[in-house]
């Protein structure tokens, strides 16, 4: 059961308890335009990655804005977008076992429904689903363009895989997820260029290789935030699915500027604290630990605020220092925080609290948080 939200609508900022997930509107507004501005002319349709915001809210601004439907990564996620609206969703992901493949089965009555596969016998396990709950889906095979996650090895492979989907009535192929997760966050620019050359290399050979079959392939889809511009470029790719560039955080603001990759996106999201103690001299803690902002890809950073450091989280707290010449702040200060990772941060609320010039515009409830299944 989601939690009564930690604002109301045109509260003052000071106001709004903790800790809470604020979206900077004017930021986040500017993001969603500039993706869409830095595409413009590109032979590339959007498909934004909902796994970011876990929103329908915000997967209909994007579509509002021009993105032919959204991403997901989990069936469950799929079940909140479309509950909430949203009727074309990517599932750009493998979806494996058949409680999950029924319930994926079941939201294509209700919208426009495709899912990854990487293996043969999960073909045969997804038409299954489908001829049981009378649809069909669409199918693409997920190639490994470099990630070492999910997905066949280009070439060969994938042909054999795109044979099997084709033979079965209940599906239909669709095309190529072709995403490289590890070259988003490569610092520099030439090494993110360098990994996505290399990706674009295993598609094309792929597609013509289907090609050569007689298979045509004119849905590939990829690409992040870090890269992709590179892929929109590349006249291999049809699709770019970027997610985290609505939000941005302290991770990818660590990338180097690479314009060809990827603009700057403003940081928009933030998780608003409380200083609740001020034990000593030397440090202040605050109400927003690791289950208030996620550290998997290192510690929060205080926004606006130069000289201090979020130097440590447990459960429920963060502890402050400040570097020397810096003043540590006062029992019941209110700070921002810039997560670390926006995603996982994302998934540890149940609303956002939408903020304009100081004060609380909307609260959007983040219906595919915990969705994880
Ligand atoms: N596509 C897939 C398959 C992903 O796993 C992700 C994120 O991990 C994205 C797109 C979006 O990437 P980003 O949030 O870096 O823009
Ligand atoms: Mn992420």
């Amino acid at each position: 059961m989601a939690t009564s939200p930690p604002a109301e609508i045109g509260m003052r900022l000071e106001d709004i308890d903790t800790p809470a997930l604020l979206i900077d509107l004017d930021s986040f507004e500017r993001n969603l335009r500039r993706m869409v501005d830095s595409l413009r002319g590109l032979p590339v349709r959007l498909r934004p990655h909902a796994k970011t915001h876990k929103c329908p809210q915000i997967a209909l601004r994007q579509i509002a804005l021009g993105a032919v439907g959204v991403c997901c990564q989990k069936v469950s996620e799929a079940e909140a977008l479309v509950e909430g609206g949203v009727n074309d969703v990517l599932v750009s992901n493998e979806v494996v076992g058949a409680r999950k493949l029924d319930r994926l089965a079941a939201l294509a009555h209700r919208a426009q429904v495709a899912v990854c596969v990487d293996d043969a016998a999960n073909v045969d396990e997804l038409d299954a689903a489908a001829r049981k709950a009378g649809v069909r889906f669409d199918v693409l095979v997920e190639i490994d363009v470099g990630a070492g996650r999910c997905g066949v090895a280009p070439g060969r492979p994938a042909l054999a895989l795109a044979q099997r989907v084709l033979g079965r009535e209940n599906l239909r192929f669709a095309g190529l997820q072709a995403y490289h997760g590890a070259a988003q966050h490569l610092r520099e620019g030439s090494a993110r260029r360098a990994a996505i050359g290399a990706a674009v290399g295993r598609v094309r050979d792929t597609v013509q290789l289907l090609a050569d079959h007689g298979i045509g392939c004119t849905w590939v889809t990829g690409g992040g935030t870090g890269t992709y511009l590179l892929e929109a470029a590349s006249g291999a790719y049809q699709e770019v699915q970027p997610g985290s560039y609505v939000f941005m955080d302290a991770d990818y603001a660590r990338n180097l500027d690479a314009p060809e990759a990827s603009p700057r996106f403003e940081l928009s999201l933030f998780v608003l604290t409380t200083v609740m103690s001020r034990p000593s001299v030397d440090r202040a803690v605050v109400d927003a630990g690791l289950k208030a902002s996620s550290v998997d890809a290192g510690l929060p950073l205080v926004h606006d605020r130069p000289g201090l450091i979020y130097a440590q989280a447990t459960d429920e707290h963060g502890i402050l220092r400040a570097a020397p010449g810096a003043a540590l702040p006062t029992l019941g200060e209110k700070l921002l925080l810039v997560p670390g990772h926006c995603d996982p941060t994302v998934n540890l609320y149940d609303w956002y609290v939408c903020v304009r010039a100081g004060r609380v515009e909307a609260l959007w409830p983040i219906t595919a948080r915990g969705a994880v299944g």
